[in-house]
């Protein structure tokens, strides 16, 4: 595209180049090996070194380009000037040439909403179940995440020193997916993919009543995403509260650019407006394809204990 990019265009183009920064924050505060850890609510509510510098950078950064932007990071953190070799100036020369679906072109800055999870799968960080953990943006407009990206900083690291770690994957509406390949699970086979450290009765009946040929439970919604769109698990299931809006916004916007829904237990869409409440109470579904099976198959239980907003 030449001339004057979208502004929806720019800011996608610049998530791009800020995850990756944060990637490699992530990257080098474990590498570090001072994590800083912090619980927030409780033991599995953690956060780190690595959680706080990663939001500095991207809230910072895309605020500095970006100043009319609502920008809502995960992380509650002081007030306080952000170190310059944390600020990312740099975009995607690539998304920049994308042409951009007619229907965001004339978006302007202040109507679009900015979600950012620094670091998603922080338990997982700790653990050193390093692919779990991502980086996550989604960009919303009019209630709807219409665009993300995702960076995972340790893509590759099963291969050992020398690898080359990290990849970043971003979806827009109307102009679909990048960074991976798109691939499904065969056949009627359910896999579902669920939380590993934060389950309780709801999640595991929630999880039967699908009838799973196979549960895949791994840590962060990013990733969980990642298995949705590379064919590792056909359906992301989470009848719970504990995921926020942050969690969500990108995955959500990646995974509709391919074809896929991503709804609470009863199947309504979530709001990513600047005002909403940061928590999904009604629970995750996520699927490539078949949402309605798996929604047919939410056990009443689980539709009564939890109400949509
Ligand atoms: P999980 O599938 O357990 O890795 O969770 C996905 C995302 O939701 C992560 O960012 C978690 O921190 C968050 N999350 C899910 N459940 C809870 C919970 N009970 N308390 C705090 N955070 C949660
Ligand atoms: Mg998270
Ligand atoms: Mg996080």
């Amino acid at each position: 595209m030449s001339g004057n990019p979208a502004v929806v265009m720019r800011l996608v183009a610049s998530a791009y180049t800020v995850a990756e920064k944060a990637g490699a924050i992530v990257r080098k505060v474990l590498h570090s090996g001072e994590l800083g850890i912090v619980e927030k609510t409780r033991a599995n509510d953690l956060q780190t070194l690595a959680d706080r510098l990663a939001q500095q950078s991207i809230c910072a950064s895309l605020s500095r380009c970006f100043p009319k932007i609502t920008i809502i990071g995960e992380e509650e953190l002081p007030e306080e000037e952000i170190r310059e070799d944390l600020i990312e100036n740099g975009h995607s020369e690539e998304i920049l040439q994308k042409t951009c679906p007619a229907e965001y072109s004339g978006l302007k800055e202040e109507e679009l909403v900015v979600w950012v999870d620094p670091l998603d799968g922080t338990k997982e960080y700790t653990e050193g179940l390093l692919d779990n953990v991502t980086v996550l943006i989604g960009i919303a407009y009019g209630g709807k995440a219409i665009a993300g990206v995702i960076n995972q900083p340790f893509y590759n690291y099963q291969l050992g020193a020398g690898a080359d770690l990290g990849r970043t994957m971003w979806g827009m509406l109307g102009l679909g997916a990048f960074g991976f390949q798109l691939q499904e699970v065969p056949g009627d086979k359910r896999i579902v993919t669920t939380t590993r450290s934060h389950s309780n009765k709801l999640v595991t009946d929630c999880v039967d009543a699908m009838e799973p040929h196979e549960v895949v439970r791994v840590g962060g919604a990013g990733n969980k995403i990642i298995q949705l769109v590379e064919g590792k698990a056909s359906a992301y299931v989470f009848a719970s509260p504990g995921c926020k809006k942050w969690d969500t916004c990108a995955p959500e916007a990646i995974l509709q650019a391919v074809g896929g829904k991503l709804t609470d237990m009863h199947g309504n869409a979530y709001c990513y407006n600047a005002n909403v409440k940061h928590m999904n109470s009604a629970g995750i579904l996520a699927t490539l394809r078949n949402h309605e099976y798996y929604i047919s198959r939410v056990p009443q239980s689980v539709l009564q204990a939890l109400k949509s907003e």
